[in-house]
């Protein structure tokens, strides 16, 4: 009896097994494939001390060793990881976005990848989320995100981000919402999403546009679509594409200066961004250096330093309006116009759209 009842046993169990190794194999073959593209950045930084959440070293984990940390994944999605760079985000540079935005659209174009992540350092995160959601051509989600805390610190939040990451760039309900940025249970827009915080984990914040959804258990949760055009309603094409016109940022304050006008146009910038004081006020001892530069062909748009509300139309200001974009993103969209234009009114009804 006691024989018969191991056999019983093992028989079941052998039963239970098989079943268990189809469902298995059905539900990988079932799972979404995200491709994952990691640039460095915090979230794979490592510290001494469990303690220290600054003073770490950026980007030593792989791209491989980000994801084999996270072990729910498998239960979301098919998961692929690459290097595409290995630097803080404070050095971030066109070459790089240049080369990830053409890896990305080259994934999306392949019938077997549904979505991608990008990690990234979070100080310069939203001009990449941004730029890329200008560029990508496809209506699968592309997805951001980054952590405030290496991975060696208590509480380190770059495993939860990338599991939210990945189920959001997963989800079919993700299609068409533009480029997003996920971190902290929030899923953002890369047009309205900004980092307000320079330490704090609740740092990415949707100030004048809110959010478009939520995760509740790691599941995404979508309220919202951008009001603005974005990925395939724009006109930029990078593909062929090695290098974006030189634009700079200049910060307004009290007492100012026109000669980093002077020194931006002597440097070639084919741009400015002001980054004025209120609704993109210009003090009157810049106007002369300002006016001069846009006799030269420069374009310059106007932003505020305040980092969220729009800019009016003034006469007395010189320079096109760039709506909403803090001074940071509206540097990405002049890089951009200007690889198809420098017609002002052409621009300028780009900073309305996009
Ligand atoms: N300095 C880091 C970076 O932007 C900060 C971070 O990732 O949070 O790469």
């Amino acid at each position: 009896m006691k024989t018969l009842n191991a056999g019983l046993v093992a028989a079941i169990v052998s039963i239970f097994s098989v079943t268990g190794a189809m469902a298995q194999t059905q539900d990988t073959y079932a799972l979404p494939t995200v491709a994952v593209l990691t640039t460095g950045g915090t979230i794979a930084g490592t510290a001494e001390q469990e303690t220290q959440t600054t003073g770490y070293k950026p980007g030593v984990l792989t791209a491989q060793a980000l994801i084999a940390s996270v072990p729910s994944l498998g239960k979301v999605a098919n998961v692929t990881a690459e290097q595409v760079a290995n630097v803080g985000s404070d050095n971030m540079d066109n070459e790089v976005l240049l080369k990830l935005a053409k890896r990305i659209n080259e994934l999306l174009k392949r019938p077997d990848i549904s979505g991608i992540v990008v990690t990234h350092g979070t100080d310069t995160l939203e001009e990449t989320a941004y730029f890329l959601n200008l560029v990508v051509k496809s209506d699968k989600p592309v997805v951001v995100t980054g952590s405030m805390r290496p991975a060696t610190a208590i509480g380190a939040d770059g495993p939860s981000n990338i599991l939210q990451a990945v189920s959001v760039a997963a989800a079919p309900e993700a299609k068409g919402r533009g480029v997003m940025v996920v971190l902290n249970d929030r899923i953002g827009s890369a047009r309205l999403t900004t980092k307000t915080d320079a330490n704090s984990l609740d740092t990415f914040k949707s100030v004048d546009g809110g959010y478009l959804g939520s995760l509740v258990n790691q599941q995404p949760q979508f309220e919202n679509r951008l009001a603005r055009q974005h990925t395939v309603d724009t006109p930029f094409d990078i593909a062929s594409l090695d290098s974006l016109p030189k634009v700079d940022i200049i910060y307004g304050y009290q007492n100012d200066n026109g000669y980093m006008y002077d020194a931006a146009v002597a440097h070639q910038a084919k741009g400015i961004v002001i980054a004025g004081v209120g609704a993109g006020s210009e003090s009157k001892f810049i106007l002369p250096s300002v006016r001069k530069a846009m006799e030269q062909g420069v374009v310059v748009v106007r932003s505020s330093r305040t980092g969220s509300g729009y800019v009016p139309a003034d006469e007395a200001y010189p320079g096109l309006l760039g709506d909403n974009l803090n001074p940071q993103k509206a540097r990405i969209l002049l890089m951009l116009a200007l690889t198809v234009t420098h017609d002002q009114a052409q621009i300028q009804d780009m900073f309305h759209r996009f």
